[in-house]
């Protein structure tokens, strides 16, 4: 164990100081009653980050004579982040503001002609514009955040071996974008960063512990515990529903994937996407999807003191009849009585993606 060092001290109460301005855009009196940290230290922090200008003091309109209270905010322009999704079909890149509020985002078809490092050429040629277009000072980019399917290297922004993704097997794909901007490049897996994203914007921003299940093409899935990430391999999709099923290309049999994902519920029938399906009132298809989904959300409720499940990506279009009858049956069967089924409140893999960058400034 080693000793807290005074500066790395003070570097942390004044990040935690900016992360509540952050979420709820509190005064001083506020702040310090949070915090826990005394009127003259709360107030020698503030200063400091008001002539930073990182944020701003502002006094609130009231009707009432007298002093006006001053709330603090972040200014909205002192950093951005620009995030990168990649995906088996598509490509994307945008950027938010300090408040990660999404400013701009574009979208790419995948062309089975590009390979990755055209495809990465591409993507950054995007991040470019968009700086340009939206006129932001170069040094005011803080950094990148990059998503892909599958398992990813963190350390060493490498993208691992996710199926059906050969041509970006062992890219390193931070090296290649930080190459072009020379600021630091963050890769996560897709569902880990959606769960990020969804503790700091979405449907779980008090919840200590969740999982999102991310169902498209694919299955995924990313845990926060005791609000922070768990960085292990979290690949739900791959987890079994029926030992003697399907032959999955993982190797496993009767994966929830090749009974749940999109792609998998939709064979054989006359829809080429959910959306169709939900639109049609296909009750008995929602009703088999419910019913593949039940065994893998009650074991993994099961196994973790969950306090909520997000469902996002396709699948939680329009989701509320699958909503309540996952609920019903996942809590008769779990142990873990308080869990409840929600849907994402996140509407942007743009965000989901900076957002890991944006969590590198306010956690240290
Ligand atoms: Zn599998």
């Amino acid at each position: 164990m080693k000793a807290t060092n005074a500066a790395v001290m003070k570097e942390k109460n004044k990040k935690l100081v900016l992360d509540l301005i952050r979420e709820r855009n509190l005064s001083r009196a506020e702040l310090s009653q949070q915090t826990g940290l005394t009127k003259p230290a709360l107030s020698t922090i503030v200063d400091e980050l008001l002539k930073e200008n990182i944020v701003l003091e502002v006094p609130q309109i009231t009707n009432e004579v007298g002093r006006r209270p001053k709330k603090l905010y972040l200014n909205r322009e002192y950093l951005y982040f620009a995030g990168v999704n990649i995906t088996r079909n598509h490509f994307e890149a945008g950027i938010i503001n300090f408040y990660g509020e999404v400013l701009v985002q574009k979208r790419e078809k995948m062309k089975e002609s590009l390979t990755a490092n055209e495809v990465i050429e591409q993507v950054c040629s995007m991040i470019a514009r968009e700086i340009s277009e939206l006129s932001i000072p170069k040094k005011k980019l803080f950094a990148i955040g990059v998503t892909t399917p599958g398992p990813v290297d963190r350390n060493n922004t490498t993208v691992l071996a996710a199926p059906n993704f050969n041509q970006w097997h062992f890219v390193n794909i931070g090296a290649q974008i930080k190459h072009h901007f020379h600021v630091p490049v963050y890769l996560e897996n897709v569902s880990n960063a959606w769960a990020v994203c969804e503790k700091y914007f979405g449907t779980a921003k008090e919840v200590p512990n969740f999982m999102v299940v991310k169902i498209d093409e694919g299955i995924g899935s990313g845990i926060i515990l005791g609000g922070s990430l768990y960085e292990g391999l979290n690949e739900l999709g791959h987890t079994t529903i029926n030992y003697n099923g399907i032959l999955c290309e993982c190797g496993n049999r009767g994966c929830l994937e090749t009974y749940a994902s999109i792609r998998s519920i939709l064979k054989n029938t006359p829809y080429q996407t959910w959306t169709e399906a939900v639109d049609a009132e296909d009750t008995v298809l929602i009703e088999k999807e419910a019913e593949y989904l039940v065994p893998a959300l009650v074991n993994v409720s099961n196994l973790f003191s969950l306090d909520i499940i997000v469902l996002a990506s396709d699948i939680a279009y329009k989701s509320e009849q699958l909503l309540s009858i996952l609920n019903a049956r996942v809590r008769e069967k779990s142990l873990n009585q308080k869990v409840s089924i929600v849907k994402t409140k996140i509407t942007s893999s743009i965000q989901s993606a900076a957002v890991i960058a944006l969590d590198k400034f306010f956690h240290l």
